[in-house]
């Protein structure tokens, strides 16, 4: 897979890119991601790349054509899926998440200041995605969100696919709770029965607490998997 993020602030996103499970991935070429400076395409003598807003307002509206220039030269010789990361996007989820890892190439833009001039959605069409109701100050850390949501599924990027299968909502509930060494920790016991070895009662263990912990800390997604179960 191919990411290619387009965004004023590279430097930002490289310095976690090259980090932890994510850099492994790519130095082992697992995934691809590639970060794209816009204002390399500004036609702007002195290399601007935003503007005043028409019609009045506070900050500046990042322009039409180095964007699109931009994308139009990352995507000359492939298809890909163009994503923009906004607030005024569907809320990135991990049904989305599993979506978005299927596609052989994502170009994702990053707006920046007050957003982008409008005319180049409407030129481009992209996917709009938000990562939660809240306002950043740049799409940056929410495009970086997206590439580790989305990395960690690709196969190889875990050690095993069990790792993410039982985490939190990949099946519609939290994960059970986990405990690692010591058994004994401030006078806090390690249930016994992780310490049994007895790999079906683990396993029947750790399927109630999930349900268990999903019911009392998001009934919401209890709700839709009882529902879920009563379909089957
Ligand atoms: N004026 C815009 C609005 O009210 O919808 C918000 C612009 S925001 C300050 C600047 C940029 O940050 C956006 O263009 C977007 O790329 C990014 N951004 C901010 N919050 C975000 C969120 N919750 N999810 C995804 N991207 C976000």
């Amino acid at each position: 897979m191919k990411i290619d993020i387009l965004t004023l602030f590279p430097e930002m996103c490289n310095e976690v890119l090259n980090t932890s499970i994510i850099g492994r991935a790519k130095a082992a070429g697992l995934v691809d991601i590639e970060c794209h400076n816009i204002r390399d395409y500004t036609e702007d003598k002195h290399r601007h790349v935003d503007d005043t807003p028409y019609g009045g307002g506070t900050g500046m509206i990042m322009q039409a054509q180095p964007i699109y220039d931009c994308y139009m030269d990352v995507t000359k010789d492939r298809d890909c899926h163009f994503v923009y990361m906004t607030p005024q996007g569907k809320t990135l989820t991990q049904d989305k998440v599993r979506e978005l890892a299927s596609y052989e190439n994502i170009v994702v833009l990053c707006g920046h200041y007050e957003g982008v001039d409008e005319r180049v959605i409407e030129e481009l069409c992209p996917e709009e995605i938000s990562i939660g109701d809240y306002v950043l100050t740049g799409g940056e850390l929410p495009a970086l969100v997206l590439c580790d949501s989305v990395c960690r599924m690709l196969p190889g990027v875990l050690r095993n696919e069990e790792a993410f299968e039982k985490e939190s909502h990949f099946s519609g509930l939290l994960e059970y709770p986990q405990y690692t060494r010591p058994p004994v920790w401030r006078g806090r016991e390690v249930p016994e029965v992780l310490l049994s070895g007895h790999h079906q009662n683990i396993e029947k263990w750790q399927n109630e607490q999930s349900i268990s912990r999903t019911k009392e800390k998001r009934p919401d997604l209890y709700d839709s998997y009882c529902s879920h179960i009563i379909d089957k």
